[in-house]
């Protein structure tokens, strides 16, 4: 900014005038230069009269930007540095008044980290609507961009496994109804199998979105129980064993362990997601290995596969809600990437914590550990603590 000229002969109430409007101007100026958008502003003869340093942020040094260049220009120089140069900045014009329709438009911005700018363009107007010229405001939309990806991916990837057992469902009741064949009591019992089954899988799916809201929204709840771990176990194994799956399954449980505070219904929600993926992403005739171990305080549960393990670098993505690994693209086996995220939810809902150890070709085995006792309830004022002194 310019120092102000104050000549000593000027009447002091002109001097106090002079600083408030000093000030007024660099209250403004600070405002301007504070705000996340960029901002560029042209006079009413088209030529860039101001611009704020968010510009050269989002933009990158270099822009040949300066007082008196034309805001067409200006446009140019933008376009040539985004990814489609032909993108039409300049129709681009000053005539909307409408906030929420001011005309606007994305850029993908080359260079080496991925930047989408929108671009919006505002009329300027003085007190009694003259023509003032008009501003560019460069806004980074590219999270705002990535995120409306996702969401649109996920529609599609629910709207996908929903529509499965739905049409399933459709197929065989309308199959049903079809007054002009005899399917005959075999054929009718099979029909109706596949409807019960397809039901369970779609209910299934509904509550798995269902405790994935909870989960983030932070509502969902536990109802524990003193539990014996033992018959659990026997039980799921065997039910794995039932359904004919192509794999051999294995129970170790080592010692006697002490009875847990567990949810039932969670539990066995826990194993069934961590059996079932064993069963889908290792080969046919591969062993599943169900573990259990008292460690201190916890039991350690764990489930292992030899199935094509999974690599360094998505461990760690694996529990997050929605996300699917290679293991499972490209590949025949359905699935929302919901299950080891609830399973990591239910674990720590219980005080537990869940992880994996894979290598490629090696298998994978998920661990998850359960406190043996019920948490202890945080004494309240006043409440002896067992520690006592006097
Ligand atoms: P989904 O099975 O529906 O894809 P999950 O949340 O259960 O969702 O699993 C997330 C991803 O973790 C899977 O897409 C798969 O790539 C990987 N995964 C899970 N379990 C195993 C396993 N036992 N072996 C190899 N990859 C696995």
């Amino acid at each position: 900014m310019t120092e102000s000229v104050r000549p000593d002969f000027w009447d002091p109430a002109c001097v106090e005038e002079v600083e408030r409007l000093e000030l007024q101007r660099a209250r403004s100026f600070g405002v301007l230069e504070s705000m996340v958008d960029g901002l560029v502003i042209a006079d009413a003869d088209g030529q860039i009269v101001y611009w704020n340093g968010r510009v050269e942020e989002l933009l990158g040094p270099g822009l040949p930007l300066r007082v008196g260049l034309s805001a067409t220009e200006f446009k140019r120089l933008l376009a040539a540095r985004s990814t489609d140069p032909d993108r039409g900045l300049d129709q681009l014009s000053c005539s909307a008044i409408d906030l929420h329709r001011l005309p606007h438009l994305d850029l993908e911005m080359a260079g080496p980290q991925p930047l989408t700018l929108q671009v919006l363009q505002f009329p300027i107007s003085g007190p009694q609507g003259e023509d003032w010229g008009c501003g560019l405001i460069l806004r980074d939309v590219t999270e705002q961009r990535q995120m409306d990806k996702v969401k649109a991916n996920l529609l599609a990837v629910v709207s996908h496994e929903l529509r499965a057992p739905l049409s399933s469902i459709k197929g065989f009741a309308t199959t049903l109804l079809r007054t002009d064949v005899d399917w005959g009591e075999s054929a009718r019992h099979e029909f109706l199998t596949i409807i019960d089954e397809e039901s369970d899988r779609l209910a299934d799916l509904v509550e798995e979105l269902l405790d994935t809201s909870r989960l983030v929204l932070g509502q969902f709840t536990i109802e524990p129980e003193e539990l014996e771990i033992k018959p659990l176990l026997e039980r799921i194994v065997a039910q794995a064993q039932s359904k004919g799956s192509p794999h051999r399954f294995a129970l170790e449980i080592v010692g006697e362990p002490a009875p847990i505070w567990a949810d039932p219904r969670r539990l066995q929600q826990i194993l069934h997601n961590l059996v079932d993926n064993a069963i889908k992403y290792s080969p046919e005739g591969g062993q599943i290995t169900v573990r259990c171990q008292t460690q201190g305080d916890k039991l350690v549960i764990s489930v292992t596969d030899q199935g094509r393990g999974i690599p360094q670098n998505e461990q760690g993505l694996l529990f997050e809600p929605f996300y699917r690994g290679r293991t499972a693209e490209g590949g025949q086996q359905t699935g929302l990437g919901l299950g080891l995220s609830l399973c990591r939810g239910y674990v720590e809902a219980h005080g537990g914590q869940i992880w994996v150890r894979s290598a490629p070709q090696q298998g994978s085995t998920f661990y998850f550990s359960l406190p043996l006792r019920p948490p202890l309830a945080t004494p309240q004022p006043g409440e002896a603590t067992g520690n006592a002194t006097a």
